[in-house]
């Protein structure tokens, strides 16, 4: 199961599908803007197992804010929402303030549809991230995605709710060990992030994200036979929110 991959991303996005639809049991395709969605619906149609969101990525903010009203009423029609969310890093935080407003625009509008599952990134700005969701509570589920920030900010928001999204490349450094051993068990699930997360140079594939289990029984001290199971049966629930809680 793979709950954060930009397959519409990958060179070779067709043959990336169908090898999907053979070796994987579920991808959440998060796109990065409105009209990238209406597009990649169209190329790669939407299964039981390939679950297509619409998006606006924090790092394309100035470009794509002109679509903001698109996504909003995307919205009405699907249950998750991704990638969405905020960058305060360097290269993206002359943009913050427009960032902002189109993340709160998301979360405010999940509120009014009754809740939504959202894949949000947060990289240098989680504390800000959560203060969002904290004031719009009835916006629905959160899966952080690669998260990247402080410890402290990673308790606050598992005492929040939300979710975490954990793949192999996160796993790599030696801070993301340290966060994903912080992690509650049961909101914990896998991802590859590909084609923007690498291993050795390579794109991370959607059938690998499962891979991350070896090493977060590293870190979670449990067998890589238990790790498997939790991360299955947490998938298995974020599925039923996305597909029906919400619906
Ligand atoms: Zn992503």
């Amino acid at each position: 199961m793979d709950f954060h991959c930009h397959l519409d991303l990958y060179p070779d996005a067709k043959q990336i599908y169908t090898e999907a639809l053979k070796r994987t049991e579920f991808v959440w395709l998060v796109t990065t803007s409105p009209k990238a969605y209406a597009a990649t619906s169209r190329v790669l149609p939407a299964t039981q197992k390939i679950f297509i969101s619409p998006g606006l990525h924090p790092e394309i903010a100035d470009k794509k804010h002109g679509e903001l009203e698109m996504l909003l009423s995307q919205m009405n029609a699907c249950t998750g929402v991704g990638e969405v969310g905020l960058d305060n890093s360097a290269r993206y935080s002359q943009h913050f303030e427009l960032q902002t407003h189109i993340f709160k625009s998301v979360v405010e509008n999940a509120a009014r549809l009754g809740g939504r599952v959202l894949s949000i990134h947060s990289r240098a700005a989680a504390s800000r991230v959560l203060d969002i969701l904290d004031a719009n509570p009835g916006f629905g589920t959160a899966v952080l995605h690669w998260f990247t920030d402080s410890p402290s900010l990673l308790r606050r928001a598992a005492r929040s709710g939300c979710w975490f999204s954990v793949g192999p490349a996160m796993m790599e450094s030696a801070n993301g060990r340290k966060l994903a051993a912080l992690m509650p068990l049961d909101r914990v699930v896998s991802e590859s992030d590909g084609p923007f997360a690498k291993m050795r140079g390579i794109n991370v594939m959607p059938w690998e994200a499962l891979s991350v289990a070896l090493r977060l029984a590293e870190v979670w001290n449990i067998s890589k036979e238990e790790t498997s199971a939790v991360l299955n049966s947490n998938g298995l629930r974020l599925i039923t929110l996305l597909t029906d809680q919400y619906s």
